[in-house]
């Protein structure tokens, strides 16, 4: 590629902006000059952005449209180099309406204008920061919150809550920020979410190397987002929450922590959990689990000690994280026995390990707004977009295969891919297709590894079930033994079992997580009755199966629990209790609304149950109506507890 000036005023010349556009992603560029230069020409009906299409490349437009938007962006480019780059305008919500709805390929209601704005982001502001501080609303009152968990919501919330000007001591277990980026570091580890989502809305970076980013790449971003923010000085590290408890006196949450052996007692007004969902290690529940004599480790934990060279090694599990690292694996080890319980779907994602091609790097990082409306490309493409093939059609009749026509139309489709996949190896073929509706499980990135690596001559894909774990290897149901030298478990997470293992006592000798028996609820996955001013972030029921990025629900939950701060502070009132009515009506619409969906629906076993089959942790809605439900607080909601 011809190059280009790295600081502005960016000597380009045609060649180069040509070249730029030629591995641009055209919709989001098209948008971007659109908006910065002011002209809706650029965006016409001849190229509509057909949503049937969406998921295409290029938005399913065809090569001589896609050879019309390279025309009119290297047009837009040249003007806008031989203008000297004018600054582009702040968008409002009425410059990029038209832009929102073209891109949307529908008329947006204003709600959806106003998150859309939000998600797209502002270089120059922060749209979702709190536009109040707490020495304003009450002044002189003292007000101090706990955060528990560094993660990605727990620095989230730090940070907002230093906004507002309220005293925030974040408790971390582990010696440095990051939480699951942290802890998760087997080799292939990167997240399956865009990187340009998947980043704070309000802290968005322009110059992801990866289209996915990987786990050290994550753990950098929120690492510098801790020290940019100053937020180290307020998380203890190595520090445990062992348990909290609500007392109703003026700081009425007192929280037990230890650290270096010490326990003490720390008081505090509000309390935040943000120890996510997936940060407790799974084992599996196999008879002679512990017995193994060599080397055995979990995907979280992994252990870089051990050298899996010329290593006759088995996985238990083929989810998310076992995908990722057993095509490493298999490059090291003399052999490895994959052990699946359940296939996977496969979502065909070539550029899932690739860098940005240099010059669509260039335009996201330098071209103003192309980063943002990129994201909201994606945002719109692989959020609400993907929701409608995973409802159940009542009147379908998929034989547990697939819940509508739209989720047979996947099911066609990825089924189609794994038959490309695996076209040469009928035997695998057979193993690895799935028998239940896509999204009934996490469906899993791939761009064609999993393929070779079970084709690999070292790489054994067993099926059979597994009886045993021996001290030498695993028995299996037919009685044989394979005889192993380390054995690793990509067996996920405990999921359901919010808040564990801290004991939490609210008012009236409430206990969670003993309250919930297993199935944990809470209004809005945040509060829960009789736990004034206590809070959950990634609680029940805010997870997501393919609808965008987790970090969108912490931005939500975040933002409604300064609402709900702000409304304490402003009132005067000491703390407020969800009513058990409203939570418990909101929950049997949560029910209703996941049994109506594709991982609901289906029989088949996954993470986003609970052991009695309820689906604990997934929300079953739009993405708007979880922004529209955490905007606001509303008190009749709750009741004043007085303290
Ligand atoms: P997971 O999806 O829960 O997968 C666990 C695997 O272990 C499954 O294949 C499961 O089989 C198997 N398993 C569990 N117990 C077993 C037993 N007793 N016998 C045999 N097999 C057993 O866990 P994960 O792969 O760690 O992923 C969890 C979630 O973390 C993902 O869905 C995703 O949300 C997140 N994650 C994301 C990324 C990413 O962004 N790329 C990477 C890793 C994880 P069954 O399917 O039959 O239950």
């Amino acid at each position: 590629m011809a190059a280009a000036d790295e600081t502005p005023p960016y000597t380009i010349s045609d060649q180069a902006l040509s070249d730029m556009v030629a591995v641009a992603d055209l919709p989001s560029l098209l948008a971007t000059l659109a908006h910065v230069s002011g002209d809706q020409g650029l965006i016409g009906p001849d190229l509509r952005l057909d949503a049937t299409k969406h998921h295409e490349p290029q938005g399913g437009w065809t090569p001589a449209q896609q050879e019309q938007a390279r025309t009119r962006a290297v047009g837009a480019l040249t003007a806008m180099r031989d203008a000297g780059w004018p600054s582009p305008p702040v968008p409002t919500a009425q410059s990029v309406r038209p832009i929102i709805e073209w891109m949307m390929d529908t008329e947006p209601s204003h709600d959806h204008v106003a998150l859309l704005l939000e998600e797209l982001g502002d270089p120059a502001r922060d749209l979702r920061a709190p536009t109040w501080r707490a020495a304003d609303i009450a002044p002189g009152r003292q007000f101090r919150v706990a955060v528990i968990g560094a993660g990605m919501s727990g620095l989230l919330a730090a940070y907002r809550l230093r906004q507002a000007g309220i005293d925030v001591e974040v408790f971390e277990k582990n010696s440095d920020v990051g939480g699951t980026w942290l802890e998760n570091t087997y080799p292939g580890c990167r997240v399956d979410v865009a990187s340009h989502l998947y980043c704070y809305s309000f802290a968005q970076r322009d110059d992801w190397p990866q289209h996915f980013s990987t786990q050290p790449e994550l753990l950098d971003y929120f690492r510098k987002f801790a020290a940019d923010h100053d937020l180290l000085s307020s998380v203890r590290f190595a520090t445990t929450v062992d348990a909290m408890t609500w007392d109703g006196g003026d700081e009425p949450w007192t929280l037990e922590v230890t650290s270096d052996g010490r326990t003490s007692r720390e008081r505090f007004h509000a309390v935040i959990s943000a120890t996510g969902q997936l940060n407790r290690p799974k084992y599996p529940d196999i008879p002679g689990f512990g017995t193994f004599a060599g080397p055995a480790f979990h995907s979280a934990e992994w252990n870089h000690d051990i050298d899996l060279d010329a290593k006759r090694v088995a996985v238990i599990g083929t989810g998310a994280s076992a995908a990722q690292f057993i095509p490493i694996v298999a490059e090291q080890a003399a052999q490895v026995l994959v052990m699946q319980r359940t296939a996977n779907w496969l979502a065909p994602t070539l550029d899932y390990h690739d860098d940005f091609p240099e010059g669509q790097r260039w335009l996201l990082n330098h071209l103003p707004y192309c980063s943002q409306w990129y994201r909201f490309w994606l945002f719109w493409r692989y959020a609400e977009g993907m929701l409608p093939a995973c409802h159940v059609d009542p009147e379908w009749d998929g034989q547990g295969h697939s819940v509508s026509a739209l989720n047979e139309q996947m099911r066609l489709m990825l089924g189609m891919y794994l038959g490309l996949c695996f076209g040469d190896r009928p035997d695998l073929l057979a193993q690895v297709m799935p028998d239940y509706p896509p999204a009934a499980k996490r469906i899993l990135r791939d761009n064609g590894i999993w393929a070779a690596t079970l084709k690999r001559d070292n790489v054994q894909l067993i099926t059979d079930h597994i009886t045993a774990i021996e001290p030498s290897g695993l028995r299996m149901a037919d009685g044989m033994l394979h005889e192993i030298d380390v054995l690793i478990y990509g067996t996920g997470f405990q999921a359901s079992k919010f808040l564990t293992p801290m004991h939490v006592t609210g008012r009236n000798g409430a206990r969670l997580p003993e309250r919930w028996n297993g199935n944990a609820r809470a209004y809005l996955g945040i509060v829960v009755p009789e736990f004034p001013n206590f809070f959950m972030l990634y609680g029940p029921n805010t997870n997501i199966v393919v609808n965008g990025s987790i970090i969108y629900f912490s931005e939500c939950e975040v933002h409604y629990v300064m609402q709900y701060l702000r409304h304490v502070l402003g009132t005067g009132e000491g703390a407020l209790s969800c009513k058990q009515d409203v939570h418990d009506a909101y929950n049997v619409r949560i029910d209703e609304g996941n049994k109506m969906m594709a991982w609901g629906a289906s029989d088949v076993n996954s993470w986003y149950k609970s052991a009695s089959g309820r689906v604990a942790q997934n929300w079953p809605f739009s993405l708007l109506e979880y922004w529209q439900q955490t905007r606001d607080v509303n008190p009749d909601d709750y009741e004043v507890i007085v303290a």
